[in-house]
């Protein structure tokens, strides 16, 4: 065998340990685990292990029956016909689950069995032993074939007494191994159960909390099944449904459920008005299965107080605009009021300005109104302020604006006008209201009319023209229409 110079170098070391392992995992694991006390050399490839062989003098071979190319068995047979290698001790890791795996060990000559997965101390201690029983293998030479028949099948061996021990006690410690795991996996689900006994002990418990928290609520509470039949419910939910106990339990639920949703829904039985209901669906275990868990809160109150409420809301919006009309009308006589018409002179009055159109106001005043009041009587003077209204309103244009601009005082604006327009309509006016049929005596009014100028700057100015205008009138013989350009034009020529 191994001629070169180096055996020296072998034997004064550590000894020396061929591993030809099923995986890198595994040759990885038996160097740490060997590798202290030997020299571990480690390869995946039977006939890389064969190669190495003829170059070291390896003490020990330790094959995994799976080798990567599967031919542990072969490359131990190998081993023990060759007359050079036959005393190296092999140790077979093999799964040891088939007969056919014992029968093969001990045809190829193994000298142990390790069943996988295997016990790293007891790997440990099987290679010990080898190690130190040189002189025993040595001795022994192989029995004549034997048959043996392994799991019922038959097999015929030949192998040293030794080598039979030895793979019995294997085969008794991997039993020993296997049971000792067994023990501990046993004990592992003795404990695993107990644990579950108290969760599902726990389990019941917080159910009977649930059963017991779902009965004393308010709201309606249903358990139902995934097919939507009910499998409890609390005494509102009886209430509401209008179902009592025995025929609720295990019916239909008569809603369609959809777990994480609320909706509305209306429950209505026979002698009972429809109720409505919001309807909350989550899921939830009971008794053990997964169920589906519904909340009945009834909210027909609320909704009839809601419309209640929107009702009252659409009133009053009714009532304010009523009161914004009224607001704007003069209480008396229907017209405008005086701030309605303020705000649409300023209107007007900009708009005019922007436009360069026309615009006139044409101020009007009851003549000697006192004095009818005085003789005739408060309400017979009302009397005479409402035809003076309608008189107005009457004779005014669509785009006129007529206002009570306070006491027996009225307005007319008038948009698009100039000052002849204007005119015109104050003195039409003035003549209806003196030729009418009045109860008691006649009736007249006085005028002041007055027109955009350049002069004119704002709203005010044009006010206090035809005011101004209007004094005119009353100064000289009343039931007249002066124009405040007149005025202008006089006193420009004194
Ligand atoms: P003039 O020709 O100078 O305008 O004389 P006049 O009497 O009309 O003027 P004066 O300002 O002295 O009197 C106005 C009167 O109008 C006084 C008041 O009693 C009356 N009056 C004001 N508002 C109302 C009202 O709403 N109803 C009635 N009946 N009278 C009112
Ligand atoms: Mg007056
Ligand atoms: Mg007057």
């Amino acid at each position: 065998m191994n001629t070169s110079g180096t055996e020296s170098e072998f034997t004064a070391g550590k000894q020396s340990i061929l591993a030809v392992g099923s995986t890198e995992h595994q040759i990885d694991s038996l160097k740490e685990l060997l590798g202290q006390e030997y020299r571990v050399t480690g390869t995946l490839s039977s006939e890389e292990a064969a190669r190495q062989l003829r170059i070291e003098p390896f003490a020990l071979v330790i094959i995994d029956t799976l080798s990567s190319d599967f031919n542990g068995f072969k490359l131990c047979l190998t081993i023990k016909q060759d007359p050079d290698l036959s005393s190296i001790p092999v140790i077979l890791l093999t799964s040891l689950v088939a007969g056919e795996d014992l029968a093969s060990g001990l045809r190829c000559g193994a000298n142990f069995f390790v069943a996988t997965p295997y016990n790293p101390d007891y790997l440990l201690s099987r290679v010990a032993i080898l190690l130190n029983n040189e002189f025993r293998r040595a001795a022994e030479s192989p029995t004549d074939d034997l048959p043996v028949v392994i799991g019922g099948k038959q097999f015929t061996i030949s192998a040293t007494r030794y080598q039979i021990l030895n793979m019995l006690i294997s085969t008794y410690e991997g039993a020993a191994e296997q049971r000792r795991e067994l023990n501990i996996a046993q004990l592992e689900l003795k404990e695993r159960n107990l644990q579950l006994r108290d969760q599902t002990k726990k389990l019941a418990l917080s159910e009977q909390n649930l059963r017991m928290v779902l009965e004393d609520n308010a709201d309606g509470m249903v358990v139902l099944d995934l097919k939507n039949r009910v499998r409890f419910a609390n005494s509102a939910a009886k209430v509401l449904l209008g179902r009592g106990g025995d025929n609720l339990i295990g019916s239909p639920f008569g809603f369609s459920v959809t777990p994480g949703t609320t909706e509305e829904v209306a429950v209505s039985y026979p002698g009972r008005e429809a109720i409505i209901v919001e309807l909350k669906v989550a899921y939830t275990i009971w008794e053990g299965e997964t169920s589906y868990l519904a909340s009945l809160h009834d909210i027909t109150q609320r909704r009839l107080q809601e419309e209640k409420f929107m009702e009252q809301h659409a009133q009053l919006q009714v009532a304010n605009a009523q009161l914004q009309v009224l607001a704007a009308l003069d209480g008396l006589t229907g017209l405008h009021n005086r701030r309605t018409f303020m705000e649409n002179l300023d209107e007007e009055f900009r708009a005019a300005k922007e436009t360069g159109a026309n615009l006139s106001l044409s101020l009007l005043d009851v003549d000697r109104f006192k004095s009818y009041n005085d003789t005739y009587g408060h309400a017979a003077g009302d009397d005479i302020l409402i035809a003076v209204a309608r008189t107005l309103k009457g004779a005014a244009r669509n785009s006129d604006l007529v206002a009570r601009y306070g006491g027996e005082e009225f307005v007319v604006l008038l948009p698009g006008c100039g000052p002849s327009n204007a005119i015109g309509q104050a003195e039409r006016i003035r003549r209806i209201i003196e030729g009418a049929a009045w109860p008691e005596r006649p009736i007249s009014a006085s005028f002041g009319v007055s027109s955009l100028t350049s002069a004119i700057s704002s709203p005010a100015e044009l006010i206090a023209a035809a005011d101004a205008a209007m004094y005119h009138s009353k100064q000289h013989g009343r039931n007249r229409v002066t124009h405040a350009d007149t005025l202008r034009l006089a006193s420009l020529k004194d």
